[in-house]
């Protein structure tokens, strides 16, 4: 079942790929296996997938305690991050995608023993319940990582609505494109934004058409039948 889904899932990134020009290994699929076990995961690394994501501070140290065998495992941070969490977690990890506040920077700041890989969460879709800096604020929220040499602003992600239609999901994921651009464009040193982290399972197709480097899928992983 997992065999067949992440085979059907790669062929079709790939194909994905292929209708706008883009290189598949430039797209790094990282399986979140938040309503999985570490059973089910380790399947995963068995088949060859290297990335997984959790959205909960205590459910990834739990993997990756649980699989602590496979060495070449990379651990990505994919939910909302309390501060007080911070210490637990960041030199543990190899990814944080949802950096969306100066006072979880200087947390981080503090607690990293090396430059995290971070992602900067953008509400492109202005959702109220949605996290994320706004469109407007992302430059001066940038601006303001700049002291900090523990924050690596590698790229940015967004999350699209999950009623949105086909039409409006396209327009937030070319929204961010258009942002990263903007941050690439400036040369920063310490936020190279050269990353997307954008698609899940119901849209990672037109994430990749519209620029993911990194697509986060779970439910299509691990759905039976
Ligand atoms: C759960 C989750 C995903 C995966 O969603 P699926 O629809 O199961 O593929 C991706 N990103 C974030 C931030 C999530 O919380």
């Amino acid at each position: 079942m997992i065999a067949g889904n992440l085979h059907r899932i790669e062929q079709e990134i790939q194909e994905s790929c292929a209708l706008v020009s883009r290189n598949p290994q430039d797209i790094t699929m990282v399986a979140v296996t938040k309503s999985v076990d570490s059973i089910t995961a380790n399947e995963l690394v068995e088949l060859g997938v290297t990335d997984l994501a959790e959205n909960r501070v205590d459910k990834l140290l739990e993997k990756k305690q649980d699989l602590s065998h496979h060495q070449q495992i990379k651990w990505h941070l994919i939910g909302n991050l309390q501060r007080r969490k911070v210490k637990l977690i960041i030199n543990e990890i190899d990814y944080f995608h949802a950096l969306d506040s100066l006072r979880l920077a200087q947390e981080i700041q503090k607690r990293a023993a090396h430059p995290i890989n971070c992602f900067v969460e953008v509400n492109v879709s202005g959702e109220e319940s949605k996290q994320g800096i706004k469109p407007k604020e992302l430059h001066s929220f940038i601006k303001e990582l700049e002291d900090l040499d523990k924050i690596k602003v590698i790229g940015l992600m967004t999350m699209a609505p999950y009623e949105a239609s086909q039409e409006d999901v396209r327009k937030i994921f070319s929204t961010l494109k258009q942002l990263q651009e903007s941050v690439k464009e400036q040369n920063l040193q310490y936020a190279p934004c050269t990353e997307l982290s954008m698609g899940m399972s119901q849209d990672f197709k037109t994430a990749i058409e519209e620029g993911a480097t990194f697509v986060r899928i779970g439910t299509a992983l691990f759905k039976k039948g």
